[in-house]
Formats: C-alpha cells, structure tokens, sequence
C-alpha cells in the first residue's frame, strides 16, 4: 500500500502496534494518508519504520519526511546533524553491528535526512558518528565510537536517573541538552571528547540550534 506521510504530529492510539509499537496508550504519533483515498492512519513512529522496512507500506514520492529525534541547524538555517537516539537494553547483536545496520536500514528504508554528521545514541551504551562524504554507502561502520554513559553521566546524575531507566523521550532531551551544552561552549580537555574535535562535528555545532523530535525531509 501507498502511503504519504501528513507531518502531522498528534496524541493518540497507534492504529497499527506492531510489537515495536510505542503508542499503545496515547502517546505522540504521526497521520499518514493511505493513497488513493486519503483515509488517515494515525501511526507511531517504529510502526511506521517497521511497516515500510518490512515492505507493507510504501512511501509516495521521493521526498519523505521523517521525524529527526534530535537535529542541530547552523545560524544560517543548515542542517548540520541529524540524532537518532535508541534504548539498547534488548538489542541481540555486537553493539557496532547493530548500529550499522540500523544506518543502513535508515539509509535504504526509511530515508536519513542529508546532513554532513550523523550520530546514533544507543543507550546504555555508545554514540556512532558518520561523517557523511557524500558517496551514499549504506554499509559503512561508524566513522567514531565514543561511550554515551561516561559523557552523559553528569546529566543522568543530576535527574537520578540512568540510561537504564529512563525512557526513549527521556534519552533524547538528554543527548539534546548535552549537544547544547557542547555547542555553546569550549569542550574540556578530556580524552573521551576528543572524538568531537577529530570528526569537526564541534565545529559544525558552532552556535547551533539544538532541536528534538523535528520532521524533515529526507
Ligand atoms: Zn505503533
């Protein structure tokens, strides 16, 4: 089936619930239009993932909107890093493994957004950053690994929280208030940081704004 996504974003029931499913109680979710008919499907967002990847539904049109959990625009309105930000607790494969493909799954299915940096949070446990060269290799291993629970420890800390506990929402407001902080300021010399400096994301993130849960055109 042909489906156009709204860019609508509102609280309801997931009208699909796959077994990824995150709005069984109402809970942020996207419209999209069955084509032809226009008949609204209120979906989830990992429903709507799982729906495309598995070839159920397929998106009309080569421009498709995703929702970025966490993206940074330059002053001047460019994207410069788009954040996909994943709870890690059931995840069966070598972490590294399991980050590419969840690149190249976004990559070949469901569209990245282009942006020169891309950073996948899976928490507990690591960020991967590519560096995007313009050649569209879906395949390729992070360009970076650096561990998320010592960089955002401090920030979990302050909330009493962990990367264990917290749910996928709040993840994202913490690697988004992490990226504010970097983008604002000086990075401390420590060697778990040096990663930042290395790839220029920390130069990319100059002055950026730091936006969470954002749809943009992949
Ligand atoms: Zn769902």
């Amino acid at each position: 089936m042909k489906i156009e996504p709204s860019g609508v974003i509102l609280k309801d029931v997931c009208s699909i619930q796959t077994d990824k499913c995150v709005a069984k109680q109402p809970a942020p979710i996207t419209a999209v239009w069955a084509v032809p008919g226009r008949m609204q499907i209120n979906v989830c967002r990992p429903c709507l993932e799982e729906q495309v990847r598995s070839g159920e539904w397929e998106i009309q049109g080569a421009r498709i909107t995703r929702r970025a959990d966490v993206a940074v625009f330059s002053p001047d309105r460019k994207l410069q890093l788009v954040v996909e930000v994943k709870k890690s607790l059931r995840a069966k494969q070598p972490m590294e493994k399991w980050a590419t493909a969840i690149h190249r799954n976004l990559y070949a299915h469901a569209g990245i957004p282009k942006a020169p940096y891309f950073l996948l949070a899976l928490l507990p446990g690591n960020f991967y950053l590519w560096k995007e060269s313009g050649a569209r290799e879906f395949d390729r291993p992070p360009d970076y690994e650096a561990d998320a629970n010592e960089i955002l420890k401090p920030y979990f800390d302050e909330l009493s929280s962990s990367p264990e506990a917290a749910s996928e929402f709040a993840l994202e407001a913490i690697v988004s208030c992490w990226l504010r902080d970097i983008s604002d300021a000086e990075l401390a010399n420590d060697a778990s940081l040096k990663w930042l400096d290395e790839s220029e994301l920390h130069a990319a993130l100059k002055n950026g704004s730091v936006e969470m849960q954002i749809p943009i055109a992949a």
